[in-house]
């Protein structure tokens, strides 16, 4: 399935749903999350829907490497030059809460809420 209708995210992709934007190309979009831990912190999610890390295959090689090179791209631009973290949660053990693939970008000074 390349969109769920009843996923939050694909909402957000289709414009359905309000998201504070931090990059958007064919493929990717990026916003900032709803409950930040850290004064900076990004979600960076492919287009396409993909429930979890572990359903990426070969054919998403060149879209995963796409998001790998977002992060660092994105606190450069968000005025990030203390280093950041970046983090998948994957599955009910992960963690994972939103069942679209999402890569969380977190930086800015410390103390941070949260990691
Ligand atoms: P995870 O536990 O990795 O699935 O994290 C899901 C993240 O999505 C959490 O950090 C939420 O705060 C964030 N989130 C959920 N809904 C929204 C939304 N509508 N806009 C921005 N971030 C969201
Ligand atoms: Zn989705």
């Amino acid at each position: 399935m390349s969109h769920d209708p009843n996923c939050i995210f694909c909402k957000i992709v289709a414009g359905q749903i309000p998201a504070k934007k931090a990059y958007e190309d064919q493929d990717l979009l990026a916003f900032h999350d709803i409950h930040p831990w850290a004064p900076v912190h990004v979600l960076i999610i492919p287009k396409l829907h993909i429930a979890t890390h572990a359903e990426l295959g070969p054919e998403h090689a060149a879209l995963a490497g796409k998001m790998m090179l977002l992060g660092p791209q994105l606190m450069r631009e968000l005025g990030v030059t203390g280093g950041f973290r970046t983090v998948i949660n994957t599955g009910p053990d992960g963690g994972q809460e939103v069942y679209h693939l999402h890569m969380h970008v977190m930086g800015g000074p410390r103390p941070w809420l949260k990691g």
